[in-house]
């Protein structure tokens, strides 16, 4: 808690969300239950509503006037609110506080067998069917994004072909080694990143990297001094080959986020993500759609390129959730690839809530183990 600053309860929180009310439901947001993963960080406020997918659109309103009431009370910071599709009467209503206590993996399968990483509550993988749909780009204001909602978080460059993070955080210089085993992560913007691309020189040939890739991973990951950490964002190598499933097999993985961008989806590469965390029994946390649209730099006039809104439709398909789409912009190029992402070069930018908002996502289904054990896939 920061000196001196009115310190936000949860019971603050929750009387003012009790003031705001579902009127087609004819109660509050308290007395429906429908506050679910309620996290308090230093004066930021994440919570999910949960609704009836059908409603989704038209709850927008309703997502608002919940920032609004919990804006208005007094040490609080940033609200992100989220509605997230209700999961029937199952076990939900996880504890307000997040765990503090390292957590270990989904329970199946082969996650029960990988070692936690003591200190880091969560890791979850990015990924993508193959290169060049911003999967980084995604990565690292995922990462900020779950920052700017107050949590602790790491980011690991598993991209050890490609590592993009040096670039996209503006982080550069060798990173420190205490004890001559473990390494000091780097930090910038509140995030702490580990990336090969610290170690490793640029004009280090391909061929090198190959047998690197197992043994730098699991240093990168174990005898990095990350701290305590709520989540640890890992950026995975692009497309589902081998390297990949390795990876995915080696790191304990609470859950995995696929970027597709509009064509992707269209070409089914998405779905091979999908598999190949099915395969070693990862949960799929769900889709976001990146490029989804252009936004004009000038007019800020928007068109659907691609056929928008299929990464919703598969994601429904596949079973799995849809967490939000993002939509090509020049801002989100150029900030990325200067060191300054979106998320904290423009806070206040669409973009950025929309960051945000698929962060407080993501938080919101890692808190409430709401992952589905793994996609259904629909054969047509
Ligand atoms: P990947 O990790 O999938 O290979 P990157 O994140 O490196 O992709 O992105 C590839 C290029 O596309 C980068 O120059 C990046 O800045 C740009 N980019 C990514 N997402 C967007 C977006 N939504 N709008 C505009 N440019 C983007």
């Amino acid at each position: 808690m920061a000196n001196g600053r009115a310190m936000v309860t949860e019971a603050a929180v929750r009387a003012a969300l009790s003031t705001v009310r579902d009127e087609e439901r004819g109660g509050d947001l308290i007395g429906l239950g429908m506050i679910s993963g309620l996290t308090l960080r230093d004066g930021h406020v994440l919570f999910s509503i949960e609704v009836d997918p059908q409603r989704g659109p038209a709850l927008e309103p309703l997502r608002q006037a919940a920032e609004k009431a919990v804006s208005a009370i007094p040490g609080v910071l940033s609200v992100t609110a989220v509605l997230t599709a209700h999961r029937g009467a199952g076990p939900s209503a996880p504890a307000a506080a997040p765990a503090a206590a390292p957590r270990a993996a989904a329970p199946g399968g082969a996650q029960s067998r990988k070692l936690p990483v003591a200190g880091i509550g969560s890791i979850i993988a990015v990924a993508s069917g193959k290169g060049g749909v911003g999967k980084s780009t995604t990565a690292v204001n995922l990462a900020l994004g779950l920052v700017a909602n107050g949590l602790k978080v790491g980011l690991l460059d598993a991209d050890i072909y490609g590592p993009s993070m040096p670039r996209m955080t503006g982080i550069t210089g060798k990173p420190n080694s205490p004890d001559g085993k473990s390494l000091d992560p780097k930090e910038n913007y509140g995030l702490k990143v580990m990336s090969i691309g610290f170690l490793i020189d640029e004009e280090t040939p391909m061929i090198w990297r190959g047998p690197m890739v197992q043994s730098a991973l699991s240093q990168m990951l174990r005898d990095v001094n990350w701290g305590q950490l709520d989540v640890l964002v890992v950026d995975m190598p692009p497309g589902t080959g081998d390297a990949q499933l390795t990876m995915a097999q080696q790191v304990p993985l609470a859950g995995a986020v696929i970027v597709s961008t509009p064509q992707d989806i269209a070409l089914l590469d998405a779905r091979k993500g999908l598999n190949m965390f099915r395969k070693v029994d990862v949960p799929v946390l769900g889709i976001i759609e990146n490029m989804s649209y252009f936004c004009c730099p000038n007019c800020g006039h928007r068109t659907d390129i691609f056929s928008h809104g299929g990464a919703r439709a598969e994601a429904e398909k596949l079973g799995c959730d849809f967490l939000g789409e993002i939509p090509l912009d020049i801002a989100i190029r150029e900030t990325s690839d200067s060191g300054q992402p979106i998320v904290v070069s423009a806070p206040d930018s669409p973009h950025a809530e929309a960051y945000r908002g698929i962060a407080a996502r993501v938080w919101a289904k890692l808190r409430s183990g709401a992952a589905p054990a793994a996609p259904r896939i629909v054969i047509e």
